[in-house]
């Protein structure tokens, strides 16, 4: 009976071992500390703009993916149809500094943006 035993667990534990080496060859897992997260720092969509506008510029004229501040988050108006995107106007805000900008296109050419 002990052999038994023995042989299951010797066949879980290798079984649940290999379910772990594929799982951590696959994944990496994070572990952070309660006080390294600040939920403060988590905020909602709609507060998702400038605290103030002392930094905001108009860069308006060649369209881009990135903000000078390095952010690259809009903030624009868009109409729908069919569920997807079908307009938006070409003037946007930088969600964290608040400079304006213009949104780039289809015809624009990538290699050029950023
Ligand atoms: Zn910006």
């Amino acid at each position: 009976m002990k052999l038994i035993k023995y042989m299951f667990f010797s066949l879980v534990t290798g079984i649940l071992g290999k379910a772990l080496t594929n799982f951590f060859d696959k994944n990496v897992i994070l572990v952070a500390d309660r006080e390294d997260i600040s939920l403060e720092e988590i905020r909602d969509i709609n507060t998702l703009r400038p605290e103030n506008y002392d930094n905001a510029m108009d860069l308006r004229g060649t369209p881009t993916h990135a903000c000078v501040c390095g952010c690259n988050v809009w903030n624009l108006k868009v109409m729908f149809e069919d569920s997807q995107i079908s307009q938006y106007f070409l003037d946007m805000e930088c969600a964290s500094c608040g400079s304006l900008a213009t949104a780039p296109t289809p015809v624009d050419d990538r290699n050029e943006l950023d």
